[in-house]
């Protein structure tokens, strides 16, 4: 798939995919082997009838195409960008133990961005059951939980805290990951299925728990919106923000075209972000397109970045300079950061993830000039509303208890995506919602 050149993108908050054309989107449908126990489907936590879907391109039915994977997942065009197929469904294609594995990813995003040109067909809907069922969270797991639920007859009425629908899809990848007018589009169809989305509305207090409680059945998706902090000296100053707050105000607040919009960002022309992971990596490149010199330090190696490999290149493309083996110790500056003092780390034996363990070296620190520091070290379940839930029960990390169709605690209220695993992924969350909506269907269904 096709790219726009670095120096280019780098300067405008556009896609940098530019996605397959029609016949490179056949002529890759054509290498799929249409195996008879596809390996590849394994790998889906949707469990897309994947050489189902390839078989229609590789014929030149697109519009089929988009229908079989719709019977599994109304988010493809966003699952075709962000999801790591490269550990799914492509990790596990046959073709991939001797050459490449099918593009699967970008044969779907194919597929579901010809469908939103074309017009799109919504799946067709089981008989009304007169059954009412609240969704807290309009994240992929939400957004999930009320499609599935929807098309099997259900009443769905969707809450929001923020005023946009989307949840990190919306306010936490950038847009030129995933544009903002193809989740609208996908969540538009929920709309067009009979969803009722309320936006601004907060479930535990705009909108009462005895409210939400008053359904015949709750599924919560509230996500893993808050932020961890390092703990170290420094972090109440000015110019010290968590990966989320940055880029919430950029990507839902439009801070980079403040005072056009009423959110501001600072602007700074040395930004250090600390962590490795996805969010680390956007965070980065948001502030590089924002006009700052970038620093990503990170306490491992390159080898351990957990970030995708693609967007770790096209994050070293873009003019990100990372700094490995460092930790931050302390952020300096009087009221506004001015620095941030690191110390090397050196590897020592695995811990319990698999990676080496990094351990200070004594003597070694060194301060990088910055007027911003972005910690983007991982964030936990959302608590708020949880907390008021009588008798529901937590993990060590505050995760929502669940079982394996979602079910928590408290009869009536099931739980799935990032509330319920910590900060995971898209499409896991998406997976857990749908095994999530098929259990309260059942649950409705004999009540
Ligand atoms: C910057 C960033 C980049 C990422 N990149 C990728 C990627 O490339 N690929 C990938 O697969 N995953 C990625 N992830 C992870 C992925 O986005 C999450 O795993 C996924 O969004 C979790 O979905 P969710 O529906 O559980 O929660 P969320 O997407 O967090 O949605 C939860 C929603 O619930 C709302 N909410 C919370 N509490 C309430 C309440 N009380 N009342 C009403 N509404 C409420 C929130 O406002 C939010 O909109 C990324 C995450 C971040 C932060
Ligand atoms: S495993 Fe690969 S080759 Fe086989 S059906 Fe799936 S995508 Fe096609």
């Amino acid at each position: 798939m096709g790219e726009r050149p670095a120096d280019e993108r780098v300067r405008d908050f556009s896609e940098v995919d530019t996605g397959l054309s029609a016949e490179e989107a056949v002529t890759e449908a054509q290498r799929c082997l249409q195996c008879k126990k596809p390996s590849c489907v394994k790998g889906c936590p949707v469990e897309i009838d994947i050489p189902a879907f390839i078989a229609r391109i590789a014929e030149g039915d697109f519009a089929g195409a988009a229908q079989v994977i719709k019977e599994n997942n109304l988010l493809p065009a966003i699952c075709g960008r962000v999801c790591p197929q490269e550990v799914q469904c492509e990790g596990q294609c046959i073709l991939g133990l001797k050459e490449v594995p099918v593009r699967i990813g970008e044969l779907e995003r194919f597929v579901a961005d010809h469908e939103r040109k074309t017009g799109s067909r919504l799946p067709p809907k089981a008989e009304p059951t007169g059954k009412k069922v609240a969704v807290v969270g309009s994240g992929p797991a939400g957004l999930t939980a009320a499609a599935e639920l929807a098309r099997l007859g259900h009443s769905v009425v969707l809450f929001e805290s923020l005023h946009e629908p989307g949840g990190v899809l919306m306010y936490g990848i950038p847009g030129f990951r995933l544009p903002k007018e193809v989740v609208r589009a996908e969540i538009d169809q929920l709309r067009g299925m009979g969803v009722t989305i309320l936006t601004n509305h907060l479930v535990g207090t705009s909108v009462p728990v005895s409210e939400l409680l008053s359904y015949d059945a709750v599924f919560l998706g509230c996500g893993a919106g808050l932020p961890h902090f390092m703990g170290i000296p420094g972090e109440n100053l000015n110019g010290v923000y968590s990966a989320n707050e940055f880029l919430t105000r950029v990507n839902l607040m439009h801070a980079d075209r403040f005072p056009e919009f009423d959110t501001p960002v600072r602007h700074a022309g040395r930004v250090v972000v600390v962590g490795g992971g996805n969010v680390a990596m956007d965070a980065a490149r948001v502030a590089r397109r924002l006009g700052a010199r970038t620093t990503l330090v990170y306490r491992r190696r390159k080898e351990d970045l957990p970030a995708r490999r693609a967007e770790i290149a096209r994050a070293e493309e873009e003019g990100v300079t990372f700094i490995f083996c460092a930790s931050p110790v302390r952020i300096l500056g009087e009221q506004c950061v001015t620095g941030v003092e690191c110390e090397r780390m050196e590897m020592c034996a695995t811990d319990a993830s698999g990676r080496p363990e990094p351990v200070p070296v004594e003597g070694s620190r060194f301060v990088i000039d910055a007027d911003m520091c972005i910690q983007a070290i991982g964030q936990g379940p959302n608590p708020l509303l949880v907390r008021m839930l009588p008798g529901i029960r937590t993990g060590r990390r505050g995760n929502v208890i669940v079982d394996e169709e979602g079910r928590t605690d408290l009869g009536k209220v099931f739980a799935a995506g990032d509330i319920a695993t910590g900060a995971a992924t898209v499409i896991l969350a998406m997976g857990g919602a749908k095994r999530a909506a098929r259990a309260i269907d059942r649950m409705l269904r004999n009540s």
